[in-house]
């Protein structure tokens, strides 16, 4: 195991660790919440983090570095990691993103715990739960003279809430006593007034400098049925109220979010001491910290926005393997530990910047370098017949060839052998013979030899061609007695050895190969239409021949398809033995560069 980098979030852990800063915490807890059972306990956890997500969409790879980050500062430190699904926002959420984070999260490599519940059990945590402890919160506000119902219509709110030059100015509403707002509130919640009609609003201050602070909404009237609360509720907290109350009941200690949220911390902390003071929950409070989201070129990490790509049939689904989602990717071939790689490579910053897209990709490679299998794929076919085969090898004849699965395998892996056959036909690349070869040119010409990869030394002896002047095949004889592992077969030497497929053991593969999705670095920076700059070119399906190991594959098993780059049987549609679908994870180079 590598030492691990340091980043300022560790720094901050390390610190709290050695102050013991959560040390004496207690376990809060009230009825109704997860924790209530451990009222008083001490939390066995070192720290706990949590990784939130709304459920109104597909997780995407700005997730994934965002889960890899507490998950694994969690599993480093002795602490526990949450997963939240954030769902105070009824209309937008469905069960269908629900299950698909679950899915993802747990791809990934990560797990999460409830307390008294079994790894790989736990059910996540849901903000829904806690809708009736932020309720009550709510009304402690407003007994503490710290809240009112301001009933100014939406435009009122917003031009007197003013702007960075300009204070606020108080609502009218801002002075009512807290039986007068608290009778209000109650009948937001009894469903005695209209959507939109009134909001509850924290009562800060009205000319901060930080327009957060200028008494922001927390309570909203909407009917709309919750996917977990059902009709219970026609009131929803506000986004800013609810998440540090989900934070502070699950006990969290580092609330780690993106920078976009750092004019939001004042009312984090104003909210937690507030709620501490009133004894509503236990001090010391967590505390949040942002870092700067990741931002992939030639990608888009916003849910909405790759949304429109599904719902406008640009893509043909959130996994898609052009999709920057984390199911998108899995179908691309991508593995859990390339993508734990690739957030430790970038790491943990407090500025924003863009990461190259290869980086990616590079991560990819360097993992599948040395568990992908190899096999041998001919994707732009055209046949070689060995004109002398039947004479020197016997008619009909089918040579066993073998060659191991992975050359380059970690020490102590059991590499398996493949198995294919060479005959008097095999397939060949097009690119691989040419009539009159260009300077420097080594594989196959007329009176050049080749040895085809595993298999024997071959001489060129020309080609046929049909009306229009298109090779239609390739000649050349077999040179006896250099099949590839036996003894003598280096004496004869050659300067190239190309991959084939022998035409009696090929098997047809459809292979999807994929390009960017974007021709523009950044797609939608700027407020660019990003359609504008989908790549026409994106996907290239051709049919290609495979050695019968490939046709073997298990769908969702990656290959290095030798000389080619790294593919996956693709996850819906290739059969193990009866239908083979790959697709293109990664070239063997980066070629982005170009
Ligand atoms: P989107 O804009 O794509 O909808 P979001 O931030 O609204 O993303 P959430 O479901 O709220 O999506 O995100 C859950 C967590 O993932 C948040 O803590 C958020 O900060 C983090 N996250 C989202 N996008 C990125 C990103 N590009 N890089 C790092 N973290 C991210
Ligand atoms: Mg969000
Ligand atoms: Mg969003």
């Amino acid at each position: 195991e590598t030492v691990k980098p340091s980043n300022f979030l560790r720094q901050i852990i390390e610190s709290d660790l050695e102050k013991g800063t959560y040390a004496t915490r207690r376990w809060a807890g009230s009825p109704g919440d997860a924790a209530h059972h451990a009222q008083g306990q001490p939390d066995p956890a070192k720290i706990r983090t949590r990784f939130p997500p709304e459920p109104n969409g597909y997780l995407h790879i700005g997730h994934a570095k965002s889960i890899c980050i507490n998950f694994g500062l969690a599993r480093d430190y002795g602490g526990v990691c949450h997963l939240r699904f954030d769902d105070t926002n009824p209309e937008k959420e469905d069960t269908e993103y629900v299950n698909s984070i679950i899915d993802s999260v747990r791809w990934l490599g990560f797990d999460w715990v409830q307390i008294g519940q079994a790894a790989g059990t736990a059910a996540p945590y849901q903000a829904s739960d806690y809708f009736g402890f932020m309720y009550r919160a709510a009304e402690h506000l407003i007994e503490a003279g710290l809240a009112y119902v301001d009933e100014q219509t939406p435009e009122e709110m917003r031009l007197n809430r003013g702007d960075f030059g300009r204070p606020g100015v108080d609502s009218p509403f801002r002075s009512r006593t807290p039986a007068e707002n608290l009778a209000r509130f109650r009948e937001m919640r009894d469903g005695q007034h209209a959507d939109g009609a009134m909001v509850l609003r924290a009562k800060i201050d009205m000319a901060s400098p930080n327009i957060n602070m200028r008494d922001p909404a927390i309570y909203r009237i909407r009917r709309a049925t919750h996917h977990n609360t059902g009709d219970t509720w026609c009131i929803y907290p506000m986004y800013t109220y609810a998440h540090p109350i989900e934070d502070a009941l699950e006990q969290i200690t580092h609330s780690i979010c993106t920078l976009e949220f750092e004019d939001q911390r004042p009312f984090y902390d104003w909210l937690m001491e507030r709620l501490c003071e009133g004894g509503l929950l236990s001090s010391p409070p967590p505390r949040q910290y942002e870092f700067a989201r990741l931002n992939l070129t030639y990608v888009i990490t916003s849910k909405r926005k790759l949304a429109q790509l599904v719902y406008d049939h640009k893509v043909s689904g959130w996994d898609d393997p052009r999709m920057p989602t984390i199911v998108g990717l899995r179908r691309r071939g991508y593995t859990p530990a390339s993508v734990q790689l690739f957030a430790e490579r970038i790491g943990v910053t407090k500025s924003d910047s863009w990461i190259d897209y290869s980086t990616l990709e590079g991560c990819l490679r360097e993992d599948l370098e040395t568990k992908a299998h190899r096999g041998m794929a001919v994707l732009n076919p055209v046949k070689l017949v060995l004109t002398n085969w039947d004479e020197v090898m016997g008619a009909g004849h089918l040579e066993p060839c073998t060659q191991p699965a992975l050359p380059h395998a970690a020490e102590g892996v059991e590499v398996p052998t493949r198995h294919f056959t060479i005959g008097k036909e095999v397939w060949i690349e097009r690119e691989d013979f040419e009539e009159v070869p260009p300077k420097g040119y080594k594989r196959l010409f007329p009176g050049n030899k080749v040895r085809l990869k595993g298999g024997y030394v071959i001489e060129c002896t020309g080609c046929t061609k049909d009306a229009s002047g298109t090779i239609t095949e390739v000649l050349a004889t077999v040179v006896p007695d250099t099949k590839s592992g036996t003894p003598g077969s280096d004496l004869v030497k050659v300067k190239a050895a190309i991959t084939w497929v022998g035409v009696a053991n090929g098997v047809a593969a459809e292979v999807r190969m994929y390009d960017r999705l974007f021709l523009d670095a950044q797609p939608d920076a700027g407020g660019k239409d990003f359609i504008e700059s989908l790549n026409p070119n994106s996907l290239k399906t051709i049919t290609a021949i495979v050695e019968p190991s490939l046709a073997n594959a298990v769908a969702g098993q990656q290959f290095q398809f030798e000389r080619h780059g790294y593919f996956v049987a693709d996850l819906k549609d290739h059969v193990q033995g009866a239908k083979a679908v790959f697709n293109l994870a990664v070239g063997l180079k980066d070629s982005w560069g170009k």
